[in-house]
């Protein structure tokens, strides 16, 4: 099938190379073109488990191209190119708008809008951007009088993970129009673009506009909900003296609970969940509907109160001040296993520390170029040995393996003072302890209590 993919970014990249390696034809386009020209040489514009060499496979085979010039999708009327149906996707940003909890989809509709010119009867226009429930309805408005049709379609993969989530989904969300038989040709063309992971047994749900868009909205809801609330219980098990990770073991053996995103420490981050639940509660309120999504204020908030409190954790360590102590901060990355700062709790902690008067040395083995451009204030070393050198405390913040597995005997002879604080619960803690450590974590006690 004949594909485009609007926006190039984490989704967008991912998606376009997923799909020239099911077989299909396609064409990337961003505005970004640094980004474009990254992707025409098959390099990866950012750290992506998998991608490097997906790319290079897709883009080897002639199937998958990438131009910032939209008009490269308009097809000549009477062209063998113009009576067969393409599908475009649009996987645009949808970011927080400045000074309020909306999101901006001002990026959807420009996409939408440079599509509309080079639509044909039959075409489809596919959504997979994070927006605002009645989105899609708006754009459907726009896309038909071209004879093409709208599809929402949301997508659930995570960074670090992007690769093998797009090639075998949890599930497939097919939002389809009202119409029967525009549903159904609709469908047609998603089952088509698909065929690969249906054949392999991949859920598929089928619902109109809404509700596909609220499918992602609510997922995401979810999430950041059961992480805030083991946070919550972290945050009792440091007034009481428990420990959080005993408790999230021991609930997680209960089915109707699960083990998963159960992991006590400085909470969530990334281009996603912060901005996704403050975009339902806007949209909620926008609807009538802002009580049933008043607790999310909440959810937003026990979030907010980890990176403070590794804060106050970091400074109680090094003696109730940090004027002239340097602080050693190994991860900058919103999770392992990506580049990706946005809304990064590790960073946020990094800046708080250092504008309280630390010298803050912050590594990460793939966002150190991101975070630079962002918080050029903070120092950045290659290594953690080369950041933790003469620290007076060790903070890990975000957990990359190499990090997990770092030797507490071996840094305990580099560092200035043996504290470490585990702001994601990730180390051994009678490993560092045994080595001669202070260990601290939020949510757990300390040696002794
Ligand atoms: P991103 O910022 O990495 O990528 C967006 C891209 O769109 C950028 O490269 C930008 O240059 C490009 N762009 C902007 N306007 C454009 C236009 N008019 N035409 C063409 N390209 C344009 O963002 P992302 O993380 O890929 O997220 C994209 C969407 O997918 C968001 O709605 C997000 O919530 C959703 N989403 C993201 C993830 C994720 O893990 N990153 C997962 C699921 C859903």
């Amino acid at each position: 099938m004949r594909i485009s993919v609007m926006g190039c970014g984490y989704l967008g990249a991912v998606h376009a190379a997923c799909m020239a390696d099911f077989g299909h034809e396609v064409v990337g386009v961003d505005v970004d073109e640094a980004k474009v020209k990254d992707l025409q040489a098959a390099k990866a514009p950012f750290f992506e488990p998998g991608l490097p060499e997906l790319l290079e496979r897709a883009m080897g085979s002639g199937r998958l191209t990438f131009t910032t010039d939209v008009t490269v999708l308009s097809r000549q009327a009477g062209s063998p190119e113009a009576d067969e149906p393409m599908v475009h996707f649009v996987c645009v940003g949808t970011p927080q708008r400045k000074g309020e909890f909306a999101a901006d989809t001002s990026y959807v509709d420009a996409a939408v809008r440079n599509l509309l010119p080079h639509l044909r009867p039959g075409d489809l226009v596919v959504g997979k951007s994070t927006v605002p429930v009645g989105t899609a309805a708006r754009l459907a408005d726009l896309v038909e009088p071209t004879g093409a049709m709208l599809a929402w379609n949301p997508e659930f993969l995570r960074e670090g993970h992007a690769v093998v989530d797009t090639q075998r989904p949890d599930r497939l969300v097919y939002g389809l129009p009202s119409d029967p038989a525009t549903a159904a040709a609709a469908k047609a063309l998603l089952d088509g673009v698909y065929a690969d992971p249906l054949s392999h047994g991949v859920p598929l749900v089928t619902a109109d506009y809404p509700t596909s868009e609220l499918v992602k909205t609510a997922a995401n809801a979810f999430l950041a909900t059961k992480i805030s609330f083991i946070n919550a219980m972290a945050e009792v098990c440091e007034a009481a003296g428990a420990d959080v990770t005993q408790l999230a073991t021991a609930i997680g053996h209960d089915d109707r609970i699960g083990p998963k995103f159960l992991g006590a420490g400085l909470g969530f981050g990334g281009g996603c969940l912060p901005k996704d639940i403050r975009a339902f509660m806007a949209r909620a309120g926008e609807l009538g509907a802002d009580q049933a999504l008043t607790f999310l204020r909440e959810v937003d908030a026990i979030n907010m109160r980890r990176r403070v409190r590794m804060v106050e954790l970091a400074r109680e360590v090094v003696g109730g001040s940090f004027l002239g102590r340097k602080v050693a901060v190994l991860g900058a990355a919103f999770k392992p296993d990506s580049d990706d700062i946005r809304d990064s709790p590790a960073l946020n902690v990094a800046a708080q520390i250092k504008l309280q008067g630390a010298d803050v040395v912050v590594t990460d083995p793939a966002a150190i170029e991101n975070a630079r451009r962002v918080w050029p204030e903070l120092q950045f070393a290659t290594t953690a040995e080369e950041a933790c050198a003469k620290a007076d405390v060790v903070l890990l913040l975000t957990e990359w393996r190499e990090y997990r597995e770092l030797d507490p005997a071996k840094l305990g002879e580099i560092v200035r003072g043996k504290h470490v604080l585990d702001g994601r619960n990730a180390l051994d803690p009678a490993v560092w302890r045994g080595a001669g450590w202070t260990y601290r974590a939020l949510g757990r006690p300390r040696a002794g209590d």
